[in-house]
């Protein structure tokens, strides 16, 4: 079966080559990359996304940070923030943090967790791979956690000026998380996806082939 593929720069057509580990495909009109392949990156990308998960946990039990004013000392935990938000009034910011911060990135983690286990290690695929794959794909641009990360450290360097402040185990844990998350997306290429995907396929069915019946 061909794959076409667009080329981003100048949109030329060409048909997609199969790459071998560390291999490139540039775009034979303008010379732009269209494709890498760099060595165990699915592999990499479930590694990170399995550390991201113990590490979303830690930021999220632990404190992120304490504040203390006129020598009163509050702890807050990560997840408090968005529901602080809501408590001010600041509704809309209060639910946009929650989906972008909590949400979308945990659903995103379990589902690379749960496609990438047993493509890699079983040869399977899990009910629902391309269905999730798809929404994976798509959400992976409105991860915006390292965003976040670096509006979190802006603000509290402005907040250390106002106030005692004490960094918490929660808040390195969440950029540890940050660089972990960053990381097994940054792995993540949706060619050398749907490629492996169609290997996994085909050693299914000649599994199914010979087993005796
Ligand atoms: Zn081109």
């Amino acid at each position: 079966m061909k794959q076409y593929t667009a080329c981003e720069h100048c949109d030329y057509l060409l048909n997609a080559p199969v790459l071998s580990h560390n291999e490139c495909a540039f775009c034979p009109r303008c010379g732009h990359r269209v494709s890498h392949r760099p060595k165990y990156s699915l592999q990499f990308t479930l590694s990170f996304s399995i550390a991201s998960i113990f590490l979303f946990i830690l930021s999220n039990t632990f404190p992120f940070l304490s504040i203390g004013v006129q020598g009163q000392q509050n702890e807050m935990l990560l997840w408090q923030a968005s529901f602080e938000f809501w408590n001010h009034g600041q509704e809309l910011l209060a639910v946009l943090v929650f989906f972008v911060v909590l949400l979308l990135p945990f659903l995103l983690l379990i589902g690379l967790v749960y496609i990438l286990w047993p493509m890699i290690f079983m040869r399977s695929l899990p009910i629902g791979t391309c269905w999730i794959a798809r929404y994976i794909f798509k959400l992976k641009s409105w991860s915006m956690v390292d965003v976040y990360l670096v509006a979190v450290l802006a603000s509290l360097t402005k907040l250390a000026s106002m106030a005692n402040i004490e960094f918490g185990i929660g808040l390195w844990g969440y950029i540890s998380f940050s660089i972990c998350l960053s990381s097994a997306l940054a792995n993540l290429d949706r060619r050398r996806f749907w490629q492996y995907l169609e290997k996994v396929r085909c050693h299914e069915r000649l599994k199914q082939q010979n087993q005796p019946t």
